[in-house]
């Protein structure tokens, strides 16, 4: 360690709460961060500084002008080299922190690789943006006996729930199924506000500390917070004897392995999601959502939506075709962001 090193940390280790003891441990541990959009760009940034000896990060888009505003770790030049979110997390935080060990992906977690990324992690935070990943999430660390702490935020509030395998609930024991696509805002939709972020992601990060220091919060719950009105809320849960998760063992989204979401659609420059389950839409409320976001029309039993950033054409059933892309990734992107899931 040279002086550099030594000063580096000492405000942190002169915490109580961290120690010179701490600061060790930290050092020798491991957190996968899914998904670098904004609440990852926080919680990257914070425990890069804080000295944590490995960050694994997973973002499967590209920097974007509109993630100027909330998604830290980018700059203008990022955006206008349209580079993965992966690539320019990596060098930003490689510039915050040369000692510590930065493994970025551009990947999207699914079924098929989640459980080796998990694998020799201490400990995951959510940073993604939808139900899906969330719920495999939940799956793989309740199988492997791993923490994660959830975030949601959408428009000036946001939930944070840490998961503690065998201490305290897990996802399912609160919300046992995900949402149906389009039945809930999006940042896309609703907007979001870069205050409410940076909150939940200093309440996931302080969480983790805590939980890979050995000294997780004593109660498990989930805090709800609105940074516009200052309201704070800590909303108690027990664990579900009943949940098909964390009780019975049932993994059904990491089990649902056969089921792929997206195919790229050969000659027409369209790729097809299809979620793993089908959904009856309702289309009335979905056009008042993205008509302030992009266009809306209407055809027979199609609905067609046009933003900025792409198109598609949405069916009853959930299904979508995501148009003028072949880059399957992409399109998953763009129908999470409007559809929420
Ligand atoms: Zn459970």
């Amino acid at each position: 360690m040279n002086s550099t090193d030594n000063n580096r940390y000492a405000r942190q280790r002169i915490l109580p709460e961290i120690g010179a003891n701490g600061q060790a441990k930290l050092a020798q541990s491991t957190v996968f961060i899914v998904g670098c959009g904004a609440l990852g760009c926080f919680q990257a940034e914070l425990l890069a500084r804080a000295g944590l000896g490995r960050l694994r990060i997973a973002d499967r888009d590209l920097v974007e002008w509109s993630n100027l505003q909330r998604q830290v770790l980018f700059e203008e030049s990022d955006a206008a080299a349209s580079v993965s979110k992966a690539e320019a997390a990596a060098r930003r935080l490689r510039a915050i922190n040369s000692t510590i060990g930065v493994e970025s992906l551009a990947v999207d977690v699914t079924t098929r690789n989640a459980e080796s990324l998990l694998a020799d992690a201490d400990l995951v935070l959510d940073g993604t943006d939808n139900f899906e990943t969330r719920y495999l999430l939940n799956d793989v660390c309740i199988k492997q006996g791993k923490p994660w702490v959830y975030a949601g935020v959408i428009g000036t509030m946001g939930m944070v729930m840490p998961i503690l395998p065998g201490r305290g609930p897990c996802l399912r024991c609160i919300v046992p199924s995900p949402p149906d696509p389009g039945a809930t805002p999006t940042c896309d939709t609703a907007g979001v506000l870069n205050s409410a972020v940076a909150v939940m992601a200093s309440l996931q990060v302080t969480i983790a500390l805590r939980v890979l220091l050995g000294s997780p919060p004593a109660d498990t719950g989930l805090f709800y917070v609105d940074v516009w009105n200052g309201s704070f809320e800590f909303m108690k849960f027990q664990k579900d004897d009943q949940c098909p998760c964390c009780a019975k063992g049932n993994f059904e989204f990491l089990d649902a392995r056969q089921v792929s979401w997206t195919t790229s659609l050969c000659g027409r420059n369209s790729v097809q999601v299809n979620p793993p389950r089908s959904v009856e839409l309702d289309f009335e409320a979905l056009r008042q959502r993205l008509e302030p976001v992009g266009s809306v029309s209407s055809s027979g039993l199609l609905m067609r939506f046009k933003a900025d950033d792409g198109e598609m054409i949405i069916f009853p059933d959930g299904r979508a075709i995501v148009t003028n892309t072949t880059d399957v990734a992409r399109a998953r992107t763009f129908y999470a962001r409007y559809l929420g899931i």
